[in-house]
């Protein structure tokens, strides 16, 4: 554990992770000071209770009278901020950068473009039922700083961890590592840049050692093509595959460990809809049996985990229709494997804030499978631009109106799913808020 007693140190950011951070930072002895651009924040309280100081509706040269620096996710690495502290040579860390430092436990790192948050809660749950003490933390729940000194030496924390914590990270290290995938998203903060991005993803197990392990995506085409030479590397794949890892053969999970292989169950063990499902499953199975749980452990936790709220969930059937909220599907990439795990016809909401979408990887499947596309939010004539000529598309004001229509319009049998590929801030406050919404207008119809 690190010694910051009496140091100055300037937290970014007085949102959930930043509030956590300083309080870690109090209890570790510090000075902490506070520092947010914006003053319209709900937990500020928590820093009065906690008497650490801060200010808000911007950053004064109070920020840079200090050891070091911990910034939050959501401050931009081009902020102002950020580029005069660089100049002034001041140390900058990321906020699990710094509740590293203070945890004991082992750390699983999950990344990946998309089902970090799916394949943290199943990591966790699977570890918990199998009576190993895991927590969750990192963009899921708690962020790391509020859990860090709770986890014990032979615990585990599964922690969510996105490109821009990965930004500013020193001596990092998890025990064990997880990629998911590789796909351009938050180009936006990247400079439109895939290689920034992708560099930023990668520098996940910079730290690690050849006691430690990165378990990857065989079937990703970016990560199999990696050389990560130092760390013992397992991979996963839809496919039977030479090295170690978790694969899927004949319906079953497979877990090849050198040159001995081995059934671990049935693929309908899992309950979670989705071929991204699998990956998710066969990531956290690497996991369970590097750490050394049974297999009949393993495929309990697959049988009774339910999901994450958001992502693909069964909102209700009604009349033979059935609504799925995916309102976390912020990229196509999502919305791609959404639309593949349906084979009943869809009613697809899509739209909301463009991140700059190529939708020609899903040409084929709404050709195939989709009935008609209702186009929501400020992407809408963009959606209806690209699509108009291969599916039939209309323009919805709401996402209550939409929920209504498409239930008019539907036939027994049909699946309304909203998987929007876009934001949702130019209608909603945050995804949540979507899907929420979403929820409550299926729950109004009436049978
Ligand atoms: P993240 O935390 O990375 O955003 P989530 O688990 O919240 O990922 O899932 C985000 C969206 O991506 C959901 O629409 C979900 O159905 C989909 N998804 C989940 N796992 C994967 C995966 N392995 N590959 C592609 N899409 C996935």
């Amino acid at each position: 554990m690190r010694n910051i007693k009496d140091k100055h140190i300037t937290i970014l950011g007085a949102v959930r992770s930043g509030i956590a951070a300083a309080k870690l930072a109090k209890k570790m002895g510090a000075i902490p000071f506070v520092s947010d651009y914006s003053n319209k924040l709900s937990n500020i309280q928590e820093l009065d209770a906690n008497e650490i100081k801060y200010e808000l509706g911007g950053h004064t040269d109070k920020v840079f009278d200090c050891e070091f620096i911990v910034t939050s996710p959501g401050v931009h690495s081009d902020a102002s901020v950020i580029v005069d502290a660089k100049k002034q040579d001041i140390k900058i860390i990321s906020e699990i950068e710094f509740a590293s430092w203070f945890c004991k436990g082992s750390i699983i790192a999950i990344t990946g473009s998309n089902g970090k948050t799916t394949t943290t809660s199943l990591c966790t749950h699977l570890l918990n039922n199998s009576g190993v003490k895991a927590y969750s933390a990192g963009n899921i729940g708690n962020a790391f700083s509020e859990i860090a000194l709770d986890v014990e030496e032979d615990e585990f924390v599964a922690l969510e961890v996105s490109s821009f914590q990965l930004d500013f990270i020193d001596s990092f290290k998890p025990k064990y590592t997880v990629i998911l995938n590789i796909t351009p998203d938050h180009l936006d903060r990247y400079e439109n840049d895939f290689q920034k991005y992708t560099a930023s993803k990668m520098r996940i197990f910079e730290n690690q050692t050849d006691s430690d392990y990165l378990i990857i995506n065989e079937d990703d085409e970016y990560l199999s093509n990696r050389e990560h030479q130092k760390i013992m590397k397992y991979g996963f794949s839809l496919t039977p595959m030479n090295n170690s890892g978790c694969y899927i053969k004949d319906e079953n999970f497979v877990y090849r460990n050198e040159e001995s292989e081995e059934i671990i169950c049935s693929t309908n063990s899992l309950k979670v809809k989705g071929e991204h499902n699998k990956y998710n499953a066969m990531a956290t199975i690497n996991l369970a049996k590097i750490i050394g749980i049974e297999n009949n452990k393993i495929e309990e936790s697959l049988k009774s985990f339910a999901g994450v709220e958001h992502r693909l969930e069964s909102v209700r059937e009604i009349n033979g229709i059935e609504f799925v909220n995916d309102s976390k599907a912020t990229n196509v990439d999502s919305v791609w494997y959404a639309l593949r795990s349906f084979n009943n016809p869809l009613r697809l909401i899509l739209g909301g804030k463009d991140k700059g979408n190529d939708y020609s990887s899903i040409v084929e499947q709404v050709k195939n499978n989709v009935k008609k596309i209702y186009a929501i939010g400020s992407s809408a004539e963009k959606i209806i631009s690209y699509f108009v000529s291969m599916v039939e598309v209309e323009k919805m004001e709401t996402l209550e109106g939409t929920v209504l229509k498409a239930y008019q319009e539907a036939n027994a049998g049909d699946v309304v799913l909203l998987s929007p590929a876009c934001a949702s801030f130019d209608m909603f406050d945050s995804y949540e808020h979507r899907g929420k919404i979403f929820k409550q207008s299926v729950m109004k119809l009436e049978e």
